[in-house]
């Protein structure tokens, strides 16, 4: 029976011990939050979901150097000489069409590297992060204004523009050569003999007056 009394009077004691630090923060004001209907702000320099604003980048490529797990792809197009792409809000002049801009957000270690090199920059931290999904694929970003067929149709007209250039360059190089060819193969100048004897004869005549 003492026994029995002593194992009950153990249990109670222990579950009090346990429940000490409930009881403790029972009358105390609550420290969680009913997360998503309440969101505590995050500080100023959080490091999140990346964005780029399209419309300011030059497609120069430093922050896909800079990255250190290559999560940032980009494919860029010459712009022909009769395009005009503008100039980003800090004045740099656009020369490039920027036909894929990717990040893969699933790859990213949300260092920041990439934002620091940015000339204009156009590609920032911004303070989403909330944007899990079922599909890996869906966190790939694509930031280019250009829709796939529009991309195709920019690569194909600076193709066919540089092979109208190479066309133009060869014509001219070949009717170069032609001159050349046709400069070499002309006769020289024959000497008008008649004209020489006459003034010869002369030069004999004049020659005997004067010894005369
Ligand atoms: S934050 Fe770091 S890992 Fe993410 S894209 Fe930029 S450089 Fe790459
Ligand atoms: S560094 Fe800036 S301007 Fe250059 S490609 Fe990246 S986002 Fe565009």
């Amino acid at each position: 029976m003492k026994e029995y009394l002593r194992n009950t009077w153990l249990a109670i004691w222990t579950i009090l011990i346990g429940m000490k630090v409930t009881f403790k923060h029972l009358f105390e004001p609550a420290v969680t939050i009913q997360y998503p209907d309440v969101r505590i702000p995050l500080p100023s320099r959080a490091r999140n979901r990346l964005y780029v604003n399209i419309d300011d980048c030059i497609g120069c490529d430093q922050c896909a150097r800079a990255c250190p797990v290559d999560c940032i792809e980009i494919e860029t197009v010459k712009a022909l000489p009769t395009d005009d792409l503008g100039t980003t809000s800090n004045g740099k002049r656009k020369a490039l069409w920027v036909t894929s801009f990717t990040i893969d957000i699933a790859k990213c270690c949300f260092c920041q590297l990439c934002v620091f090199p940015c000339p204009t920059e156009c590609i920032k931290m911004t303070d989403v992060y909330e944007y899990s999904e079922y599909e890996r694929e869906n966190l790939i970003y694509q930031f280019s204004a250009l829709t796939p067929g529009e991309a195709e149709e920019k690569k194909a007209n600076y193709e066919k523009f540089m092979a109208e250039k190479a066309a133009a360059k060869e014509a001219a190089a070949k009717a170069k050569v032609q001159a050349a060819q046709k400069v070499q193969a002309k006769p020289a100048p024959k000497e008008n003999t008649d004209e020489k004897k006459d003034e010869n004869k002369d030069l004999d005549q004049q020659k005997n007056k004067s010894t005369e």
